[in-house]
Order: C-alpha cells, then structure tokens, then sequence
C-alpha cells in the first residue's frame, strides 16, 4: 500500500477538492484552478473546445454542465501524467489566462476566462443564416431477412413503427430526422445471399451514419431473455459489466459466431476509445444521453427501470456523436410483450423517446454535439 502510494506521488499528486471553481459574470465565465507553486500548465484551444493541460496534479474527474452563455460544460479527466480539463464553448467564445497570488504562500490561482463576442448591435434587416438545427439519426433495429426478437410482437416491426412515431414527434420540435431504414428492409445490398454476411454489412452501414454531420444515434430495439422478464434498459459502448449485457450484445451484434466475432472486434474498439480523450468525452455525452432517454422512457411507460449500462455493440462501435441503443421492452414477456402490440403504448415509447432527447439537447451538452456549421 506505501509502496503504491509513493509510486503514484511521483506521477501525479491527487487534490481530492472539486476543481475548478466557477464564476459567472458579464460577458466572461472564469475558471479558477487552486494549484501548488510551481505547478507547469498548457492551454490549448481548437473550434469549441478548449483543453487546460495540468502537469503533476491529478484534479478529481468530474463533468459539469455549466450553461452559461460562454461555457457549456467542462470535463475534469485525471490521467497518469496529471489533470486534463475540457471546455466546450459556445460559438466564437475567446480564451484569456493569467495567474494570481495564491490563498497561501505555498500555492497560487490559475485563472482562465472565456470572453464571449461582443453582442451584436440590432440590426433591421433579417440576419444570415440560421444556428444548424440538429439533425438526429434513429435507427430502427433489424428489418427484412432479420426479424430480430419473437415472442408476442416482432422485433423488426415494432421498432421500425416506434421509429416512425418518434420522427413525427422530433419534427414537430423542429428537429431534422434522419431514419437508418423506413421500411421493412436491411441496409445490405440485394444480391448479397450470405445471412451473415448480409447482418455484418447492414450493421456497417448503420453505424457510418453516426458521423460528424449528425448530432445523435439512437438505435431502437426490442429484448428478448430466455427467463421471461420486463423492463427497458439503454446502453452506451463500452465492456459488458455482466454476462447478460455480454449476451445481449451478442445477439444484437448478430448472434453465433458472427454476433462473437464483432463483439471482440467491438470490445477492442472500446478500449481504445477509453485512451483517446475525445472519443472518452464522446462517451461521456453518450452515457448522458442515455441516463435522460431511460428516465424519460421509464417515466413515460411505467415499465421497470433495468438500468442504463456499457456493452460492447457494434453498431455504436464507430459513432463520433453520442449514440446508445435502447431496449425499449421484452417481446417474450406475456405482459410486456402484448403491450408492446399495441399502438397506443408504443405511441407512449415513442414520447419517451423524444421527451429524452429533446431534455439531452437542451441541456448544455448540446453545444458540444451540434453540427459543424
Ligand atoms: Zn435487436
């Protein structure tokens, strides 16, 4: 235990204390670190995000949404040699920093400004063009060959009609949809007769569409157990922390050998993801999108909260934006699954879909996640 202690003091000292503080004023948010003298530092800054780069002292990790108009939010992310911090800015946002005197002899402050732009004098005429709106991705799960979970419904036919519920209802709050499939049909093309090779290229082609120019992926689906159970539960990409979640990834990714195969395949996209700090910010917000989809979800249906966890899902596997895949109920539970027959419930699914996207987007992550212009 000594030993582990003295080994980590010289990679990086851990300061237990929520860091930064935060100060919000007129036209600036200030972020102040409290460091030990002598402490070296780099500030970076690239489009809306800013990294604050702190040799030696490891900050605790943290994520705030701060929601001012400078700052959406900050990551605090401790790493072996020290403490990277996060800044997602607003558009145009300009970055100060300079120190002060610490509290004592021992330390000082590291201060950092974001300056936002002068506010604009108001003009008469119309303005240029219009802030992106976002653009969401919903991926109803399987289709055509596929029929994914049976039981008292089928899982392809359910999540392509939630899909399109959930479309209606974005649309009407001014989002732009984009749906992976809008009929009963895989994305693989027409003369691939290989099964598997076919899931292996619909799956391809889904998960390209989580890039860069969209906001967020969610894929739809529907669970199935071989002990009849209930419930929704929503998944970001990571390692399977149970055998369930193993399994469950198995068979989404296809199931036999091939749902094993690109499970590994996936299991080693996660962990490298977790070494690049912008794909581990990425999952960060996929984690927050998914705690707000399952609230949403499970307040909206009564269904049992069956938590939200990581697994390592293919279709995620590539995505640049937020994405999780939701089970939005068990198509072999007698209960479950009849409800899930009916249009009137899964009109309820889809409102809890929607409800907790739209709480993702508004909250202050989602400048972070909006389109490049
Ligand atoms: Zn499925």
């Amino acid at each position: 235990m000594r030993r582990v202690l003295a080994a980590s003091v010289l990679l990086a000292v851990t300061i237990a204390l929520a860091s930064p503080r935060v100060g919000l004023h007129e036209g600036f948010t200030r972020l102040v670190f409290d460091l030990p003298l002598g402490t070296t530092y780099r500030i970076s800054g690239q489009g809306r995000t800013f990294e604050i780069r702190i040799d030696r002292i490891r900050l605790e990790a943290n994520t705030v949404e701060v929601e001012s108009p400078e700052v959406a939010s900050y990551r605090v992310i401790p790493t072996i040699a020290g403490t990277v911090v996060q800044v997602y800015v607003a558009e145009g946002v300009k970055e100060k920093d300079f120190v002060l005197k610490g509290l004592d002899a021992k330390s000082f402050r590291l201060v950092v400004d974001f300056i936002g732009k002068a506010p604009a004098k108001p003009r008469a005429e119309p303005k240029g063009p219009d802030p992106p709106k976002p653009v969401v991705v919903i991926d109803p799960g399987h289709g055509g060959p596929d029929p994914g979970a049976v039981g008292y419904v089928v899982e392809k036919a359910v999540t392509l009609d939630i899909a399109l519920r959930v479309k209606r209802l974005l649309e009407a709050s001014g989002i732009q949809v984009v749906l992976t499939r809008d009929r009963d049909t895989d994305l693989a093309p027409p003369g691939l007769k290989d099964l598997w090779q076919r899931k292996i290229t619909d799956l391809k082609k889904r998960a390209a569409m989580a890039d860069t120019k969209k906001t967020l992926f969610i894929s739809i689906h529907v669970n199935s157990a071989p002990k009849p159970a209930m419930g929704i539960e929503t998944y970001f990409l990571g390692r399977a922390i149970d055998a369930e979640a193993q399994a469950l990834a198995v068979w989404e990714n296809g199931g036999g050998e091939v749902g094993r195969k690109l499970t590994r395949e996936t299991e080693t996209a996660a962990d490298k993801a977790l070494k690049d700090l912008l794909a581990q910010a990425n999952l960060g917000f996929s984690q927050k999108l998914a705690e707000k989809l399952q609230k949403s979800l499970t307040s909206e249906t009564g269904s049992p909260d069956r938590g939200v966890q990581s697994a390592p899902l293919f279709v995620l596997r590539t995505a640049r934006i937020p994405a999780v895949l939701v089970e939005v109920g068990f198509a072999n539970h007698p209960t479950e699954g009849r409800r899930l027959a009916a249009s009137s419930y899964r009109q309820k699914v889809a409102e809890g879909i929607a409800r907790g996207i739209l709480a993702f987007l508004s909250s202050g992550a989602y400048a972070y996640t909006k389109p490049a212009p």
